[in-house]
């Protein structure tokens, strides 16, 4: 006997993203796998007993969302911070931090997120955050995550007023006193504050790639569960069912794990081993340890995460030719290019994936040399190896994706005036010569590279409809080229390209016979409405592995 359906939607646009069947008007589920696609009729005369039936009301219907690119711990536990994105100015951000200070008299640190480098019209210190609050803690964070402002007393009592040691690319600014300004540049710099806030473990994935010291509790785990089923959650109400972890340790997956053993896992987890420069590549076999324990649909890890710069606005990208407005600057790599190549020969020896942030062009030119050095040495392999960000690319070095095979995986949401960042300072950083190589998406699909879509949450809103309209209505910047993407190609980004990117295409991403039951219910038919209305969509129904994840009537 076939095996009958335990859920069914009908009446829904289906779009599959299968090549060979694009599109269908019902959906047939058995347990943790798709069974049929067809017509409402054909479709409900499969139903088993007991079978869920969903009438779509002619609402789109999709393969689950893959997120391509996200910090999962380090955004639950942001969800509860103060929330500082379109605060400007001393009187809102003063009105901001006191408010929340006093709604939470219990937080160690009141940690910002969010704030815009440019809430003052110059660089943010101590002095100013001390005039506001000078008796708690304050950090506050900008949105992109690589710059950190903390007030004197956080600074006292993290131990670095008077500075500290921190690796190439990090820096505690000091300033003409002798102390710190209060300005912390990157992860390394802003650890210590953070840890003061009891948010050490769940940053260290991403702060350091190392598991967190001293080696968590029974009840550390527990107290750091909300933080993950919160983010989680988030996930899950954006119809994502698949998430690409950005950062990671072992203990990222030990937490993940124990929330699927309590039944609480809603969403399919790869998280990486996070290799940061102060690694050895003998490291690497940690990597591939991690790839051996944790390797199902549901848990998976089998990549590296490296960083090789920066970002533009603080002028840590890697740049081929000086900042504009800093003659001389071109920003400092992470690693060295011999060191970088020797780490991907090894990393790619192993059989492991390698992502590597790299935003400015210098950097992507060096990520590009160091796979290219992995496959000279170890041979072409369907390796996959991504590029996260790559928003300034020399010319030269766009067929060199589609030749090494290299997945481009960009942000929609990080075009500087496409969805909420502003176009200046970046532009500015960027130069008015250079916009015609910047944020490219549509040359560097149309030059064979492979594109995944994701939002980098937290750094932006991960909710993946406003990133669709952003990719579909983003303006040229001036002399530059239309970077635009097809609707198709756009879902295909966030679907199909996200599962090609993770090698489980043969799975997931579609929606056939046999695939996963990962699926996403819109509210309204996206293919009929505006490009420019598409954000006023959201997710009605989010199922991973059959089972209703997020349902937005309940
Ligand atoms: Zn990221």
């Amino acid at each position: 006997m076939p095996p009958s359906a335990t859920m069914i939607i009908t009446n829904a646009r289906i779009l599959t993203m299968d090549p060979d069947n694009p599109r269908a008007e019902a959906v047939a589920l058995c347990h943790d796998r798709i069974l049929a696609l067809g017509t409402s009729a054909d479709i409900a005369a499969q139903a088993g007993p007991g079978c869920t039936m969903i009438d779509a009301g002619g609402a789109s219907l999709l393969p689950g969302f893959i997120e391509s690119h996200l910090h999962l711990f380090m955004g639950g536990s942001e969800l509860s911070h103060l929330q500082l994105l379109g605060v400007e100015g001393p009187d809102q951000l003063g009105h901001a931090i006191r408010d929340y200070a006093r709604a939470h008299p219990q937080r160690r640190v009141i940690v910002g997120q969010g704030c815009d480098y440019a809430i003052y019209g110059r660089a943010l210190t101590r002095h100013d955050l001390d005039a506001i609050l000078p008796d708690r803690p304050i950090i506050l964070v900008a949105a992109d995550h690589h710059t950190g402002w903390a007030n004197t007393l956080a600074l006292t009592e993290a131990g670095i007023l008077q500075g500290a040691t921190v690796g190439p690319g990090n820096e505690v600014v000091m300033g003409a006193d002798g102390l710190a300004t209060g300005e912390l540049r990157e992860f390394e710099a802003m650890a210590p504050v953070l840890r003061v806030a009891g948010e050490h473990r769940i940053m260290a994935g991403i702060a350091t790639g190392f598991d967190p010291l001293p080696a968590p509790t029974q009840d550390d785990m527990m107290a750091d569960l909300p933080a993950m089923l919160a983010g989680l959650a988030h996930c899950a109400r954006h119809g994502f069912t698949s998430l690409v972890n950005m950062d990671g340790n072992r203990y990222t997956l030990q937490v993940l794990d124990t929330l699927r053993q309590q039944g609480q896992l809603t969403a399919r987890v790869r998280v990486p081993f996070h290799y940061r420069n102060t690694r050895i590549p003998a490291d690497l076999a940690e990597a591939s340890a991690m790839t051996r324990d944790y390797n199902d649909d549901w848990l998976s890890s089998g990549f590296v995460k490296m960083f090789m710069d920066g970002v533009i606005d603080s002028g840590t990208a890697v740049m081929l030719n000086d900042y504009p407005d800093q003659p001389g600057w071109r920003g400092d790599p992470l690693h060295e290019a011999d060191r970088f190549a020797e780490i991907c020969i090894e990393a790619d020896r192993r059989g492991l994936q390698i992502a590597v942030h790299a935003i400015g062009d210098g950097a992507v030119r060096r990520v590009l040399d160091g796979y290219a050095a992995a496959r000279a040495t170890n041979g072409p392999r369907d390796a996959r190896h991504r590029i996260e960000h790559i928003e300034l690319i020399d010319r030269t070095d766009v067929p060199r994706l589609a030749e090494l095979g290299v997945v481009a995986s960009v942000q929609p949401s990080h075009v500087p005036g496409a969805m909420d960042f502003p176009p200046f300072p970046s532009l500015d950083k960027i130069g008015r010569p250079r916009w015609k190589d910047a944020f490219l998406t549509r040359t560097l699909a149309e030059a064979g590279a492979p594109i995944v879509f994701a939002s980098d949450w937290p750094v932006a809103d991960i909710n993946p409809l406003r990133s669709i309209q952003a990719a579909l209505t983003r303006q040229p910047f001036e002399g530059a080229q239309d970077e635009r993407l097809t609707l198709h190609q756009v879902l295909a980004a966030y679907t199909i390209g996200g599962a090609y990117a993770e090698h489980t295409e043969d799975r997931k991403g579609m929606l056939r016979p046999g695939y996963l039951a990962d699926l996403v219910l819109l509210d309204g038919d996206i293919e009929a409405v505006a490009p420019d209305r598409i954000a006023s969509l959201s997710v009605s129904r989010t199922i991973c592995g059959g089972r209703t994840v997020w349902d937005a009537a309940i």
